[in-house]
This record gives C-alpha cells, sequence and structure tokens, in this order.
C-alpha cells in the first residue's frame, strides 16, 4: 500500500512537471514554430491601464535600463539575440527563468546577483497572488532583473479564446506593473505557443515575443544538477546569441552558478537583457 502511495505522489509530480514545462511539441531543443493561425479579432473595449503605482528610487536596481542605448535585438524567426551594432560583443548568452516565481527564483536571483550575471524572469500570475510572493517578486525585480510575462495562468493560447489570451496576457501586466512598478517589456508564450492574436496582443502591449534556443531543465535525465549543469555548457546548440531556456526548479537553482561559469569559461557574455531592443520596429 505504502508503495501504491509513492508511485501515485511520484505520478502527481511528474504530471505537475508536465504540466509546467516549456517543451515544444517537436522534441528537439530547438525553439518551436508551432503556431495557430486564429482570425483577428475586432477592437476591444478594453480599459486604460492605471498608472497608480508609486514610482520607486532607483538606487537598489544596478541595471538603469532607461539610458541605455540598445545594442542587439531578437531574431523572430530563430530567438537569438543578435547585435545591432559593431561595438556589441557577438559571442553572447541570455539567461532566462520561466515559470517563476515559485519556489527558487529568489535564490536563484541572489545566485546571479552574486555572480553578476543578468537574466530575464518570465513570470506567470498565479505565482503572485499571495502578499508575499508579490514582494519576493518585487525584491526580484529590485535586484536588477528584467520580469517578462509567461501568461497569468500558464495557458495554451491556442486553446482559449481571444478574450481569454487578452486576459491571460494583460491582466498579467497589470499586476506585474502594480508590483515593480514597471510593465513588462518581453513576452514569451507558455510552451512556445503564440497565436496571429496573442502576437497582435503583445504588440499592442509593447511587448517584444521570446521563445528561445535551447533548454533541458525539464527532460528527466537532466533534472540533476551535475548533468544539467554539464549539458547546458556543453551543447551544440550553445552558439553566438544563445538564448537559454531554464525554469524555476531545484536541480536548475542548484547548476545555476556551473552554469555561468561554464558560459564564462568558454568566452560568452551574458547578455543585459536591458539592452535588448524592445523599441516598435
Ligand atoms: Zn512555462
Amino acid at each position: 500500500m505504502k508503495h501504491r502511495k509513492l508511485i501515485m505522489i511520484s505520478l502527481s509530480l511528474m504530471l505537475f512537471l508536465l504540466g509546467c514545462q516549456d517543451r515544444p511539441d517537436q522534441s528537439n531543443n530547438h525553439a518551436p514554430t508551432v503556431e495557430n493561425e486564429e482570425t483577428i479579432a475586432d477592437e476591444d473595449d478594453r480599459e486604460e491601464i492605471n498608472d497608480s503605482t508609486e514610482v520607486d528610487s532607483s538606487e537598489d536596481s544596478e541595471i538603469d535600463d532607461k539610458d541605455k542605448e540598445p545594442l542587439y535585438q531578437v531574431n523572430q524567426s530563430n530567438w537569438v539575440i543578435e547585435p545591432l551594432d559593431e561595438k556589441a560583443d557577438s559571442k553572447v548568452a541570455l539567461l532566462t527563468i520561466d515559470d517563476a516565481p515559485d519556489e527558487y527564483a529568489l535564490e536563484m536571483a541572489y545566485t546571479l546577483k552574486e555572480l553578476e550575471a543578468p537574466a530575464i524572469f518570465f513570470v506567470n500570475g498565479h505565482f503572485i497572488q499571495s502578499e508575499e510572493k508579490q514582494d519576493l517578486l518585487k525584491e526580484i525585480h529590485e535586484l536588477g532583473f528584467i520580469i517578462g510575462n509567461h501568461t497569468y495562468n500558464h495557458a495554451n493560447l491556442s486553446e482559449i479564446s481571444e478574450q481569454e489570451q487578452e486576459a491571460e496576457i494583460v491582466e498579467l501586466n497589470d499586476l506585474i506593473e502594480e508590483i515593480t512598478g514597471e510593465r513588462p517589456k518581453f513576452f514569451r508564450a507558455p510552451f512556445g505557443v503564440n497565436t496571429d492574436y496573442s502576437k497582435e496582443i503583445a504588440a499592442q502591449e509593447g511587448m517584444v515575443l521570446m521563445n528561445w534556443t535551447y533548454g533541458y531543465d525539464w527532460e528527466s535525465e537532466y533534472m540533476e544538477p551535475e548533468a544539467l549543469a554539464d549539458i547546458m555548457i556543453n551543447t551544440e546548440y550553445l552558439t553566438e546569441g544563445a538564448n537559454l531556456l531554464m525554469h524555476d526548479r531545484a536541480w536548475t537553482a542548484e547548476a545555476l552558478t556551473k552554469i555561468v561559469e561554464g558560459l564564462r569559461e568558454q568566452g560568452y557574455e551574458l547578455v543585459d537583457p536591458s539592452l535588448i531592443d524592445v523599441s516598435d520596429r
């Protein structure tokens, strides 16, 4: 009986992990290209954003993104981070942490801060319902990290109505802005699945779409820090402008220092996401 219980718990854990991962349907490690055709909806009458949040002093934030000239852009066909300028180093990698802030995001933020490694945390609304979790998100933001939108409920956007897609994206932006004082500039759809309509909403919200070029921490053989750190720095997909997908997970949190050090040992600079162009191009 005990054994069966254990199996049930393991199964539930597996299902949970499967539910939260971003693996595209095609199970290679490249960015997914799955996209659904959606008809363009009528103008909606969504309320204007209530800009009542307090402006916090920027002294806590090491990265002052407002005065920076963009040096990079996200290639919208392969999600590579490309230099816009000759003076920008092309041997860069971008760190991103999805499904945050669940259990390990704050610890991961402190690890990255210690290593002076910038990153984007892609956040879900269901993780920031309590005041405690909202404070935690604020802390990550104040440590200087960029907060991206990963939808309110980690929805597969191709399986819900246009109205629901809009709510998944816009309501999360409203909530994040309320907490951090800043509206997200990057959007990553769960499972890498956008629709024409979600792209339109992201554009209306002034967000740049961003999938990823590789990641491994959702595959069972890499749910272990040593193996994960090893593949993240030795994969053939590590090339200039690589866009690394990681998650708020125990083994990833544990592997993080090795991943950062390994990338740097190979000559990769970790790109500051506040240098990525988010203007309407
Ligand atoms: Zn996700």
